[in-house]
C-alpha cells in the first residue's frame, strides 16, 4: 500500500511506528471472529472497526436486554428485544469505514464453530461462559488459531492472549473449568463499564499487534497474562509458561471440541431465563410457525429473521437455528415442556 491508497481516516494510527501502513495494510485484509457480542464483544468490534480489520464476523445468541445499556455501548433503547447480533451490525455500520461485518444469530458450539470461524485469522472473546472459551481454545490450538481471551467481573478483568505453537494456551493456564456456580458471575457480582473497556482494550491491542505483523512473526509471541482493576487501580503481569503435560496443547486432546453439542438444554447465566435447543439441528421456517402460532399466542412478531411472542407468562424468542430464549424461569425441565409444547421438537 502506498501514501496515496490509504484511506485517510487512518492517517494517525499509521503514523504510530510499529502498525505503519504495512501493518495497516495487513489489518485491512485480516478477517476476525468475535464470539458473542455483548459487554466485551460489543466494545471489541467497535474497536476493529474504527482500526479498519477487513472483515468481522459477530456471533451471539442473545437478545438485548434493558441492563444491557450501562456497558454494551454497541445498544440503544431500541434494540431490546432484538438478536444482539443484527442490532450491533446496525450500530457499526454508522461508523462507516471499510470494515465488512457479518452477523450471526447463532449459539456457537462443538458442531458449528468449525463453519463460523471459517477464513479467519484471529478469534477474539467476548462470551460470558467459561464452557465456550474451553471450546474455542480447544479449536484454535487444534487449527493453529491465535486467540484473545478476556473475562471480566465486578470492576476487574483477565486477558491472555494466546498464539498455538508459541505460547500458553487456555488450559496450561486453567487446566480444567470450575465447577458450575463456583465463581461470581456478572448476575451476582455485577460489572461496571470501565473495567469491560479496559479489558476489551488490553484483547484488541494485542489483537491488532498480531494482525499487522507478518505471520512469520507469531512464533515469537510471549504469553502474558494480565490481570486489571479499574476500581482500586491495580495490575498484575505474569508470565505465562506452556505446560508439557497440557492436555490440550501439549498433548493434543480437544476433549472440549470432540464432546459435540448434542441436544443438550442450557441455562444461562441465572437471569431467569433458559435456552432451549431441538435435538436435532434444523432449520426452522418461522413464517409458518408464526401462522400457526397466531391463534395461540401473545404479541407475536417476526423481526430480524427472530420470532418472539409470550405464552403462559414466559417471553419466547425462536431463532432460525431452533434454538429458543424462554424467559420467565429458571427450571430446565419446564422450558424443555414448554419448548416441547409450543414449538414442538
Ligand atoms: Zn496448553
Amino acid at each position: 500500500m502506498s501514501e496515496s491508497e490509504l484511506d485517510p481516516r487512518f492517517d494517525r494510527q499509521v503514523r504510530f511506528a510499529p502498525l505503519g501502513l504495512e501493518g495497516q495494510r495487513r489489518l485491512g485484509a485480516s478477517s476476525v471472529l468475535i464470539v458473542g457480542c455483548g459487554a466485551l464483544g460489543g466494545a471489541l468490534a467497535l474497536q476493529l472497526v474504527r482500526s479498519g480489520v477487513g472483515r468481522i464476523r459477530l456471533v451471539d445468541r442473545d437478545v438485548v436486554e434493558l441492563t444491557n445499556l450501562p456497558r454494551q455501548v454497541l445498544f440503544e433503547p431500541g434494540h431490546v428485544g432484538r438478536p444482539k447480533a443484527a442490532a450491533a451490525r446496525e450500530s457499526l455500520a454508522r461508523i462507516g469505514g471499510p470494515s465488512q461485518v457479518e452477523a450471526c444469530a447463532e449459539h456457537l458450539d462443538a458442531d458449528n464453530i468449525a463453519e463460523l470461524a471459517r477464513g479467519v485469522d484471529l478469534v477474539l472473546d467476548g462470551t460470558d461462559n467459561l464452557a465456550t472459551r474451553y471450546l474455542v481454545n480447544d479449536f484454535c490450538v487444534e487449527r493453529g488459531l491465535p486467540w484473545v481471551y478476556g473475562g471480566v467481573v465486578g470492576a476487574s478483568g483477565l486477558v491472555l492472549p494466546i498464539v498455538p505453537g508459541a505460547s500458553a494456551c487456555l488450559r496450561c493456564v486453567f487446566p480444567d473449568p470450575p465447577p458450575a456456580g463456583s465463581l461470581p458471575t456478572c448476575d451476582t457480582a455485577g460489572v461496571i463499564l470501565p473495567a469491560v473497556a479496559a479489558i476489551a482494550a488490553l484483547q484488541c491491542g494485542a489483537a491488532l499487534r498480531l494482525l499487522s505483523a507478518a505471520r512469520e512473526s507469531w512464533r515469537a509471541h510471549r504469553s502474558r497474562l494480565i490481570e486489571l482493576d479499574v476500581w482500586n487501580l491495580e495490575s498484575h503481569t505474569l508470565d505465562a509458561a506452556r505446560d508439557p503435560a497440557c492436555p490440550c496443547c501439549a498433548e493434543r486432546r480437544f476433549e472440549f471440541l470432540d464432546a459435540g453439542a448434542g441436544g443438550a438444554t442450557v441455562s444461562l447465566c441465572g437471569r431467569n431465563t433458559v435456552q432451549v435447543r431441538p435435538a436435532l439441528r434444523a432449520n426452522v421456517e418461522l413464517e409458518p410457525l408464526a401462522a400457526r402460532l397466531s391463534a395461540s399466542v401473545l404479541d407475536l412478531a417476526l423481526r430480524d429473521g427472530v420470532l418472539s411472542f409470550r405464552a403462559e407468562d414466559k417471553r419466547f424468542t425462536v431463532f432460525r437455528d431452533g434454538r429458543a430464549l424462554i424467559e420467565g424461569l429458571d427450571d430446565a425441565v419446564r422450558a424443555r415442556a414448554l419448548y416441547d409444547r409450543f414449538l414442538g421438537s
